[in-house]
């Protein structure tokens, strides 16, 4: 046996440490957090398997069940909303098993090539991205693929801002194939824009904490009906951290988590649920409507042109066509040097062709209209005409 010459790794020389500005961070997650959310990550941390750990945790359960509006378990995840899209899939699915994959932009693309990863048979039906999923054409290319297993949707396809009318589509997908499992992304729609789990009969729902929830990334909330449930009995996929039976019995015998959860991130989420419920369901709603209507009116008004349509715009992220003209990389970049401004760009096939505005969980109409009121600055110092 030959040793080998030890290689000394030496201590890096890297960029001094800087502090995180201040920034007007409008990109759809992770969003800004309120002052109590910061706070609350402050505290010290506790023993997972103590009793202030189970107190936090059963009240955040609860009321999560009450945001996702349903009776069913929602089970926490250190994980991002990606994990969200594989967990779903490998508690219900066996390999070879038929799903369809209705996908409107990039996350819903994401959802299909993680089905097809674990060898699933997916058939996609895609639609034009800016374009929700049209729900006669659905029903209509349903029946042609049938017979399938699952469905793969997005409620809020933050790739394009589109809004799925999931409560149709739902219904649509039930009247055909009563014991379809119905999957559904809400990772950017949650606690922002109506959804309603059991009233609506989907079978897995999840979403992540860096979106409308106020807090950092770091948590994954997902929840089963008892179809779902019932699937998983049977179910063949390879699974180990995401399994949802560990979860459950952890939760349910002892309100903990069998894995080391992210208590800071915890503890930011016990405080925004609180303010969340203060606020009123319905209340917060009605805040992202007003933020969706704001930006999109601001926008047309500036002569831009938006890349979803008004029927099926979101309310919690609003894309938008680049002018011509217009070099959208020095855009971003004056705005988020010079006004302290932080747009997000396209992804995918949009890369460079669009910009999107985030205006979910903790935002102020002030932080909106300063932040409008920034890029037209900034358009017009480009020399934007309108
Ligand atoms: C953000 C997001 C995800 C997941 O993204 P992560 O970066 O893994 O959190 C998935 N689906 C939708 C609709 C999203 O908005």
């Amino acid at each position: 046996m030959t040793t080998q010459q030890k290689k000394e790794i030496p201590v890096p020389q890297v960029e001094k440490r800087q502090p995180i500005p201040k920034q007007n961070l409008r990109v759809p997650g992770p969003t800004p957090i309120p002052p109590e959310a910061s706070e609350a990550q402050t505290a010290p941390m506790i023993n997972h398997r103590g009793p202030e750990f189970s107190a936090m945790m059963k009240r955040i359960t609860l009321r999560l069940q009450y945001f996702f509006q349903t009776e069913a378990l929602v089970m926490t995840y250190p994980a991002s909303g990606t994990g969200g899209q594989e967990c779903a899939i490998v508690n219900v699915f066996s390999p070879g098993d038929h799903v369809v994959s209705i996908t409107i932009g990039n996350f819903g693309n994401r959802m299909a090539k993680i089905a097809e990863a674990y060898g699933l048979q997916v058939t996609r039906l895609e639609y034009p991205w800016g374009e929700a999923a049209e729900p006669a054409s659905v029903e209509k290319r349903l029946q042609e693929v049938a017979p399938y297993k699952g469905v793969l949707l997005t409620h809020n396809e933050t790739s394009t801002g589109v809004t799925n009318d999931i409560e149709t589509l739902a219904r649509i997908i039930r009247k055909h194939n009563p014991d379809a499992l119905i999957i559904v992304d809400a990772v950017s729609s949650l606690a922002c824009v109506p959804l309603e789990m059991d009233a609506w009969d989907l079978d897995v729902v999840f979403t992540g904490s860096q979106k409308g929830w106020m807090v950092p990334p770091g948590l994954m909330m997902i929840a089963a009906s008892p179809r779902a449930w019932e699937a998983y009995k049977t179910a063949k996929l390879p699974r180990f951290y995401f399994d949802w039976e560990m979860t459950r019995k952890s939760l349910q015998s002892k309100w903990q988590h069998p894995t080391t959860p992210p208590l800071s991130v915890l503890y930011a989420l016990d405080v925004t649920l609180e303010m969340m419920l203060e606020e009123g369901r319905q209340a917060i709603f009605d805040r992202h409507q007003r933020a969706g209507e704001y930006v999109r009116n601001r926008a047309k008004a500036l002569g831009l042109d938006l890349l979803a349509d008004h029927q099926y715009a979101s309310n919690t992220v609003t894309a938008i066509k680049v002018p011509e003209g217009i070099d959208l990389k020095v855009m971003l970049k004056k705005l988020r040097e010079e006004e302290k401004t932080v747009f997000a760009g396209g992804q995918g096939q949009l890369d460079g062709k669009i910009f999107r505005i985030g205006h979910l969980g903790y935002f102020t109409e002030a932080d909106l209209q300063s932040a409008v009121d920034n890029l037209e600055h900034v358009l017009h110092d480009l020399g934007y005409k309108g």
